[in-house]
């Protein structure tokens, strides 16, 4: 089973959540495919066993070869690749790696060159394996990066819980590929409810089932998020309360399973209600 907690904006607490959940479970495999803020390694607090850099392909122009007939730019949907009088200027942070331009230019002008854009790094916590990617800073495109740590996860576990970007961008439709359900963490606040829905419309347009989280109910008064849950008829799996005390653990490093003992009896109930909704 494979599941990835996302949530419509930073800060409504998913990384505690899907560390929570791991720790819960005691084994399997914890993704932390957020790569651009990766903190799931800092609540976790894994051995890190390995680390490898990844790259992404970038295309080469050899002017020499070069006629400066524009068909490479005209082919790239990516604006990635622009040519002026006498020089072909390549945006690396624009190239989405498709090879197009190289594929269509007539005097064969374009090779590909290998950037590194990040790092994966792997671990482990008793008998949870600990994989993360954390994006080079500055570097644009976290999606070759999240595909790469995709491939990275086992073939053969039973387990696996994905940390995801927030919002509904191309990195996130990258990391929640290949998951049978989401949890949705949302916090009842105006702009978390806004960013909440958007991610409910992107959610019900990709078709994987998914359930909510309400977080920090009782931070404001308005109770948003199970308004709209019940109007919606979305499932809500879980109401987790505000608690000042539980914030200041997180900036501590401490997961919430761990901030206080009654939420590991609230997190082993969440699993099992999607352990359920999955027939496992
Ligand atoms: S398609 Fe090839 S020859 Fe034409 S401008 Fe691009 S790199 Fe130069
Ligand atoms: S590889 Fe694709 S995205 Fe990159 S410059 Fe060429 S056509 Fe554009």
């Amino acid at each position: 089973m494979r599941i990835a907690v996302l949530s419509g904006k930073g800060g409504a607490g998913k990384t505690s959540i899907a560390v929570s959940l791991a720790l819960v479970k005691g084994e399997g495999v914890l993704v932390d495919a957020d790569v651009e803020e990766p903190n799931a390694a800092l609540l976790l607090s894994p051995q890190m066993t390995s680390r490898r850099e990844v790259f992404k392909k970038v295309p080469v122009v050899d002017q020499n070869n070069c006629d400066y007939c524009k068909r490479c730019a005209e082919a790239c949907q990516f604006n990635a690749i622009m040519v002026l009088p006498g020089s072909v200027v390549v945006f690396d942070k624009l190239c989405h790696s498709c090879g197009t331009c190289a594929y269509v230019c007539p005097r064969h002008a374009i090779k590909e060159d290998e950037k590194p854009i990040g790092v994966i790094e792997i671990g482990v916590r008793g008998s949870i394996r600990f994989i993360g990617g954390r994006l080079n800073v500055g570097e644009a495109m976290g999606t070759p990066l999240i595909r790469e740590l995709r491939r990275s996860i086992p073939k053969d576990s039973p387990f696996v819980i994905v940390d995801a970007p927030p919002g509904v961008t191309c990195p996130v439709v990258e990391a929640v590929k290949g998951c049978d359900y989401i949890l949705v963490v949302a916090e009842s606040t105006v702009f978390g409810f806004h960013d909440f829905t958007l991610v409910v419309e992107f959610l019900r347009e990709i078709g994987v089932p998914f359930g909510v989280i309400e977080n920090k109910r009782g931070l404001v008064e308005e109770s948003l998020i199970s308004d709209f849950c019940e109007s919606e008829g979305l499932e809500l799996i879980a109401s987790l309360p505000y608690d000042s005390e539980i914030a200041s653990c997180y900036s501590r490093g401490v997961p919430m399973v761990e901030a206080a003992w009654e939420m590991e009896d609230l997190f082993r109930e969440i699993l099992e209600r999607v352990e359920e909704k999955m027939g496992c």
